[in-house]
């Protein structure tokens, strides 16, 4: 009997899907054994007598512990105690669900994951107040690039807006003081997040919560936390901070006291910058102008030149950099600052991508971090908002063909914290009754698995495993979105065991 926390020393019959698998013979299972957490070796089952404790898989499948390469830990995790807005179908029916929630036990009601861009009628502040009152009352969009606030909200903020909606910066102070709950509630939170996300085959995440990491996610693995690697970001409001703490990228941030079991889980990510906003707010930033809004082309929200000037602090400091890029204007200016400054990372989202900067992601070295479930959820107000644009819409297969480096997430709250969610939307692109949209774009089950990894099944490797009941490179789309996945190792350690 297995269970989490256990230490496995051979893994029996497995048969590896994904990276690995090719150096095997033939598809027959294999034992896998675990020395230190890393694979020593890989065997045809039974061939060597087992070592330590073993975890019979009678013939399941094992791909590379999975990584989401985008997430809001605190955002995501607080959101299980905030109102879902995601079937929200106009702003009174929005209002209405705000009006029949209870608030949280420090007075307020949030809600979280509306979609304006696909509603009728506009949020006002009139509405809001009719149907909340005094209650101080938060509705945070899907895309968190826009919140709007009952005047009893915005009155305790300090912000004035007519229409009671706060975009960009404002829409990120107020997330920002939104998530500063007291540490003990916020990481309970994140340990019950990660249990969830372990469940899923995660043992990896790239931490982008606004706020300073380097301290919080110590603490965490000081009370307990254990679940998978991080990589916190920085943003640009610590930047100073990070460098004078002496911050590099791929650096283990850790306690020397720190239990075992969570030792070496920890390391410093990228710095974190938002260049332009979203296709939701209707502020990413684009060649033409969104439709029926003739004026409006989106916001550069940093200026090309500073984007460079973080770029070179940045790169000068040893950290590498994730850029917020969504419209085809912000993805081209984050290559050009990434040709001058020769910086090392990601842009992230890139859903608008000019033909001729496709190459040039492969040519300079930047990963594209994308998410292939937004181009789902986004389908519709595509459709209606970006209608005139003439550059490739949530790529996949165009940047993979140009040699891109891909890695998938889920920017979660945006979209559920499941890598399968990302694989099944990058394989199908359809969720739903419809054919896939822009087919061209798929990727192969491999392909996708291989974006969602960071190991491979090989000796040396470290032992991230998950073993799932079906066969990923296989599965179908619905198979994929619902994979059951009975264990996943950390490092051999188990983390789920179901
Ligand atoms: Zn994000």
């Amino acid at each position: 009997m297995t269970q989490v926390g256990d230490l496995v020393g051979t893994i029996v019959a497995v048969r590896i899907a994904g990276e690995g698998r090719e150096f095997l013979v033939d598809d027959e299972p294999v034992d896998i054994f675990i020395e230190d957490g890393t694979i020593a070796d890989i065997a045809p089952t039974g061939a060597l007598r087992t070592r330590g404790e073993v975890l019979d898989t009678a013939g399941a499948w094992a791909v590379p512990g999975l990584w989401d390469n985008h997430v809001h830990t605190v955002q995501w995790a607080l959101a299980a105690e905030r109102v879902s807005l995601g079937s929200a179908e106009s702003a009174a029916q929005a209002a209405g669900i705000m009006a029949a929630a209870p608030p949280l036990p420090d007075g307020r009601k949030v809600g979280a994951g509306y979609r304006d861009a696909i509603w009728a009628d506009a949020p006002t502040l009139d509405l809001i107040d009719q149907r909340t009152g005094e209650t101080p009352t938060y509705l945070i969009n899907a895309d968190v690039h826009s919140t709007w606030l009952n005047s009893a909200a915005l009155r305790l903020e300090g912000y004035v807006s007519p229409d009671g909606v706060l975009r960009e910066e404002d829409a990120f102070e107020i997330s920002r003081r939104l998530n500063a709950v007291d540490a003990a509630r916020g990481d309970a939170a994140v340990l019950a997040a990660g249990e969830r996300a372990a469940m899923r085959g995660v043992t990896g995440l790239v931490d982008f919560d606004m706020a300073w990491n380097a301290d919080a996610w110590p603490r965490r693995v000081a009370s307990g936390f254990a679940a998978h690697r991080v990589e916190f970001s920085i943003y640009p409001f610590d930047l100073r901070r990070a460098i004078d703490e002496g911050l590099q990228t791929g650096d283990l941030r850790e306690d020397a006291d720190a239990p075992s079991a969570g030792r070496g889980l920890i390391r410093v990510g990228p710095l974190k910058i938002i260049s332009d906003g979203s296709l939701g707010t209707r502020t990413a930033a684009c060649s033409h102008a969104y439709s029926g809004d003739p004026g409006n082309f989106g916001v550069l929200t940093v200026p090309p030149a500073e984007l460079t000037a973080l770029l070179t602090t940045a790169t000068a400091a040893g950290l590498s950099v994730a850029v917020h890029a969504i419209g085809d204007r912000a993805v081209t200016a984050a290559l050009d600052a990434f040709t001058t400054t020769e910086a090392v990372g990601t842009i992230e989202h890139a859903q608008l991508v000019r033909h001729g900067d496709l190459a040039r992601f492969a040519r300079l070295g930047v990963v594209a971090s994308v998410q292939p479930q937004h181009a789902l959820d986004d389908r519709d107000i595509v459709g209606r908002l970006w209608a005139e644009q003439t550059s490739i819409g949530y790529p996949l297969g165009a940047l993979r063909d140009a040699g891109v480096d891909l890695r998938l997430g889920s920017d979660a709250p945006v979209a559920a914290l499941d890598p399968w969610q990302a694989m099944a939307a990058a394989v199908t692109r359809t969720d739903d009754d419809r054919g896939p949209w822009h087919p061209e774009e798929r990727l192969t089950a491999a392909q996708a698995l291989r974006a969602s990894a960071r190991t491979s099944l090989r000796p040396g490797q470290p032992a991230d495993i998950a073993i799932t009941g079906l066969d990923p490179l296989t599965a179908s789309g619905a198979e994929l979105r619902g994979m059951p996945v009975t264990v996943t190792l950390l490092e051999g350690r188990i983390t789920h065991a179901s």
